[in-house]
């Protein structure tokens, strides 16, 4: 037997709660260093591993230690029990091997009271491997019994971990579900459509919800990567994503699947690429009208060209056109959303501001109503059963109404549940929208690529080029602004060449505009005439409020 005395300590701590139960590393380690102590052994060194670590943490530190024992030939190893030393049969070979590889090699399992080595008797051989055996067992078990119970909770719908800001958990007949949370719920989707902003960046939402009070569950202000992984969480639309996979969720979407969308192709763009950002603004944004691909770009002596180079019939040999004759036309188009009149702009976006306010109140009130309904039901639905205990109804009469309440209640439950976040967010956007139709023109030549494309993106439905035309559709929103900002930009006219015939109505100018045709421009934007232009009741019919995407 070698007289080496050398030991190497392998102290190992499972989990958190170990930790706090006095199992702690460093307990571990005196237990071990006592061992050594009264056996003679002299400690060369610790390695300690902590199983909060990640797994490849683990084993790379686990490696560490094989390593260092092989090269400084120590023969003594230090362990507190089997089932600490080996979390896996990968490490229970390797401490196999490097036991049989020298019979003065030993293996201490301090708390087991077992030292294996080379000529160990096959009994302790057998006492070592049902210990490897059991303590690997133990593990897949826990971590079955783990997957298991998380299984279970996606299977149901709910994800089995804390939910992200805008919800709270809530026990719900003794299980623990996520609901909207009413103080957040709001800001959240605020967050989500302020960051489709063209000005808008993760820094600017992170410094936003600073100020709308959302934090994170510590108080602390939300980091840029938390942002980012809020407006990136699937949760907000109703997917749960857990270990890499989506699962469908049973929670209340709080967010639109459109806005989601929205957010995540601006973000994927916003990314810079490695080295440059978008050097074409309408890289991606213009789509060939005869074959729906999206249009190449090409640098030629410092400018960009476009075209759909695809070899199909009626694509090929398509002439390229430069990007800045293309924005030639997206400029006129942005030009037309502008209304002659700001003064009447700002009053049509007060008034859109004050029938949101009424629709919020009527909202609660219907909110309200529909909640109520479904109470009755529920307690219609409870009597019918309680009769059908009694016997007073037969089992088939039973079926048949609590279908048909199940029903009833079901389609109330899904008007609730769409009710909060369609009112909320149209008005927002549009709001933006509206204000964005008004300075697009001048921010498209102020402001950087990425900028410009945000502007595409919010005013136009697509872009397509035919040969050498490019085509600008809007969409249902902004048509209607450039619409209503041409018939005022006519009124207005109209009421120039008027004034230069009578002179009697100068004094009534006011903006540009005399009192007269600026009620008039108020009756095309909101859709009526106000028989009193001092006092209107808005009703923003005329425009599209509700189809801004
Ligand atoms: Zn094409």
């Amino acid at each position: 037997m070698s007289t080496d005395s050398r030991a190497v300590i392998l102290a190992r701590v499972s989990s958190k709660s170990q930790e706090d139960e006095g199992y702690s590393l460093d307990s571990q380690v005196k237990l071990m260093r006592g061992y050594c102590e009264s056996h003679r052994l002299t400690v060369d060194r610790v390695f300690k591993i902590a199983e909060s670590a990640s797994k490849s943490e683990q084993r790379r530190i686990f490696q560490k230690a094989m390593n260092y024992i092989e090269t400084q030939s120590i023969k003594n190893l230090i362990v507190e029990k089997v089932d600490r030393h080996v979390r896996n049969l990968h490490d229970a070979v390797e401490t196999h091997d490097w036991l049989m590889a020298d019979e003065n090699k030993k293996a201490h399992f301090v708390k087991d009271s077992l030292v294996m080595h080379k000529n160990s008797r096959s009994q302790e051989w057998l006492n070592w491997g049902i210990r490897v055996v059991m303590a690997k067992n133990y593990i897949d078990n826990l971590r079955e019994e783990a997957m298991k119970g998380w299984a279970e909770k996606l299977a149901q719908g709910w994800l089995p971990a804390v939910p992200p800001v805008g919800y709270v958990t809530v026990v719900e007949s003794g299980k623990r579900i996520h609901v909207p949370d009413k103080k957040t719920t709001r800001s959240v989707q605020k967050a989500f459509d302020l960051y489709l902003q063209p000005d808008q960046s993760i820094q600017t939402i992170a410094k936003k919800m600073e100020h709308m009070g959302l934090t994170t569950r510590k108080g602390r202000p939300f980091s840029k990567s938390n942002v980012q992984s809020i407006l990136t969480n699937p949760f907000y639309i109703g997917i749960n994503r857990f270990n890499g996979k989506d699962y469908p969720g049973a929670q209340t979407p709080i967010i639109r699947e459109e806005t989601f969308k929205r957010v995540q192709q601006k973000m994927h763009r916003g990314r810079p690429d490695k080295y440059r950002r978008h050097d074409v603004a309408l890289k991606g944004l213009i789509s060939c009208v005869n074959c729906g691909g999206q249009v190449t770009w090409q640098l030629q002596k410092g400018r960009y060209y476009g075209s759909c180079q695809r070899r199909s019939e009626g694509c090929k040999g398509r002439k390229y056109i430069r990007q800045d004759t293309m924005e030639v036309r997206i400029m006129e188009r942005l030009e037309k959303l502008v209304c002659p009149s700001q003064d009447v702009m700002e009053w049509v976006l007060d008034s859109i501001r004050i029938d949101f306010a009424q629709s919020i109140d009527n909202h609660e009130e219907a909110q309200a109503a529909i909640e109520s309904n479904i109470k009755r039901l529920q307690a219609m639905d409870d009597r019918l059963y309680d009769d059908k205990l009694n016997g007073d109804i037969t089992l088939e009469r039973y079926r048949q109404k609590h279908d048909d309440l199940s029903n009833q209640i079901s389609q109330f439950q899904e008007e609730l549940r769409t009710f909060d976040v369609d009112i909320e967010r149209r008005h927002h956007h549009a709001v933006s929208i509206i204000e964005l139709s008004q300075k697009a023109a001048q921010f498209y030549q102020e402001k950087e690529t990425d900028e410009k494309r945000e502007i595409l993106i919010e005013l136009f439905e697509k872009m397509t080029i035919e040969n050498d035309v490019i085509s600008v559709n809007y969409t249902k929103l902004t048509k209607a602004i450039a619409q209503k900002s041409e018939e005022s930009r006519q009124i207005m006219i109209s009421q120039k060449s008027d004034d230069r015939t009578d002179d009697n109505d100068k004094n009534n100018r006011r903006g540009g505009a005399t009192l007269g045709s600026e009620n008039e421009l108020r009756s095309i934007w909101l859709g009526r005439r106000d028989s009193n232009p001092r006092m209107p009741v808005p009703k923003t019919g005329a425009l599209p409020l509700g189809h801004a995407p």
